[in-house]
């Protein structure tokens, strides 16, 4: 069998959930220790060292790539690239300003008027990574969300390659990200970190990266505000008898070719189905031109699990939290409300993976390696701050004041306590009527 296929006994879904957890692994120690120094260095030193590094390690100063430079690779791209492109942006900007969260303001009773204001961040960084990672898709999904939450100011990062790639600064311009800086790796981190010659330092800095990234990325939190540490990417599908198994097959290929890490896991009720959707599954990826990388991310990441009953497969989703849930049932919406982690949840034949990739509007920026228990995709909130608003009139504080002067005397805080008092105080308010 190209894919493992096992019964459910409570054993092979432990042992599936440890070793898809096990692929997050922590960066290599000697990564961490050159990544410290550059930090620490880059904070000290300022420009001269982050030249230095970019210098070492990529060759090349950091320089702004000029707005034409952008323009020419625009025009350079396929048209029907840049139609996709288009399309793809406009669905991200429309679906992100659905979700949009805006100031409010709530009146209480007749004098409390509390809300919040709700901002987007001065200044953020999109990391963007070279080489044969560098995808536009990525660009739109990070710098559009945060063009719709109202960041003032989007500064991408790249390295500095050779022939940076058309298609993702022509992505950049469709974004409308505000500047594009040639800097790659831990130093570019550094820079946007603690601010460096003309880059200037960010509140947040999102987007993926090698292993020097992530562990620059990981260092820079406190000082500014990160998005995540992306781990291997992950697909689970729920499929039933009813299920197209060159659909599902085709859907767990496009997980498995992202890399030897990825993961892409079935979950079902039918034996039958699981056999036929693993031959279709050889069947196709031999066809593939990441052949190589499926084959060893299947032998080492894949597999399929029969179960007597969809819901416990729906329980074992929960403690997978996937990055990627996939469910193609005779009624997938009926398995929706047993389904409480996954970074997005696809429904049914006609959604699966990469039109969420890609096109459908949803960022693809997800938790991976379990996180979605507690973390959401990367959206508009992701670049948003808000601040609480409070105002009371004498009345409405008066009759809270008993209350509150308690409260804080009972943490001895009686500083606390007085602010309340003195604005009671009859002397006091007599003198300021
Ligand atoms: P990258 O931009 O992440 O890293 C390149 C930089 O790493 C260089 O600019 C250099 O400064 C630094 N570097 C390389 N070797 C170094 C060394 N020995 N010492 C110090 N610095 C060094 O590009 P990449 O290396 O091609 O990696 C891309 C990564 O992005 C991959 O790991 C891929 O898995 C990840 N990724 C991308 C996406 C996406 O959406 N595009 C998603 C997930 C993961």
């Amino acid at each position: 069998m190209f894919m493992k296929t096992v019964l459910a006994d409570g054993q092979a879904e432990q042992q599936v959930i440890r070793e898809m957890k096990a692929r997050a692994a922590g960066a290599r120690g000697d990564i961490e220790q050159i990544v410290r120094g550059v930090m620490a260095d880059v904070q000290q030193r300022g420009w001269d060292a982050v030249v230095e590094y970019a210098e070492r390690f990529d060759g090349k100063a950091p320089y702004i790539v000029e707005p034409k430079v952008l323009d020419d690779a625009y025009n350079a791209c396929d048209p029907k690239l840049i139609a996709a492109l288009e399309k793809a942006a406009a669905n991200i900007r429309d679906y992100h300003e659905q979700m949009l969260v805006k100031t409010w303001e709530w009146n209480r009773s007749g004098g409390e008027t509390l809300g919040q204001t709700v901002r987007g961040l001065s200044r953020v960084g999109i990391y963007v990574p070279g080489g044969t990672a560098a995808y536009p898709s990525s660009v739109l999904m990070n710098a559009i969300p945060a063009k719709v939450a109202g960041v003032g100011e989007l500064i991408m990062v790249t390295p500095p390659t050779e022939n940076m790639s058309n298609e993702v600064l022509a992505a950049a311009k469709i974004a409308g990200v505000d500047t594009v800086i040639a800097i790659g790796g831990t130093q570019a981190i550094a820079a946007l970190t603690y601010g460096a010659g003309f880059i200037p330092q960010v509140d947040k800095i999102v987007g993926p990266g090698n292993a020097f990234v992530a562990a620059a990325k990981k260092l820079a939190f406190g000082t500014v505000d990160i998005d995540m540490i992306a781990g291997p990417s992950e697909v689970l599908v729920i499929a039933d008898h009813t299920a197209n198994p060159t659909y599902v097959a085709a859907d767990l290929l496009s997980q498995a070719e992202h890399d030897k890490l990825a993961s892409a896991v079935l979950l079902t009720d039918s034996m039958a189905q699981a056999q036929a959707i693993s031959c279709e599954m050889e069947r196709q990826a031999k066809l593939l031109p990441r052949w190589d990388i499926i084959k060893e991310s299947v032998a080492n990441y894949g597999c399929a699990i029969v179960f007597d009953d969809l819901k416990d497969a729906c329980r074992m989703a929960d403690v997978v939290a996937p990055e990627h849930l996939e469910v193609v049932t005779a009624a997938p919406r009926e398995l929706l409300p047993y389904l409480h982690n996954a970074g997005a949840i696809f429904l049914g034949q006609y959604a699966p993976e990469p039109l969420g990739d890609y096109m459908a509007g949803p960022c693809h920026v997800l938790p991976t390696s379990g996180t979605a228990r507690f973390f959401s995709p990367l959206s508009t909130d992701t670049f948003l701050k808000k601040t609480s608003v409070i105002e009371y009139t004498r009345d409405a504080l008066e009759s809270y004041a008993q209350d509150i002067i308690a409260l804080a005397q009972s943490e001895h805080l009686d500083a606390h306590a007085n602010s309340i008092a003195v604005r009671f105080a009859e002397e006091n308010d007599n003198e300021n009527r």
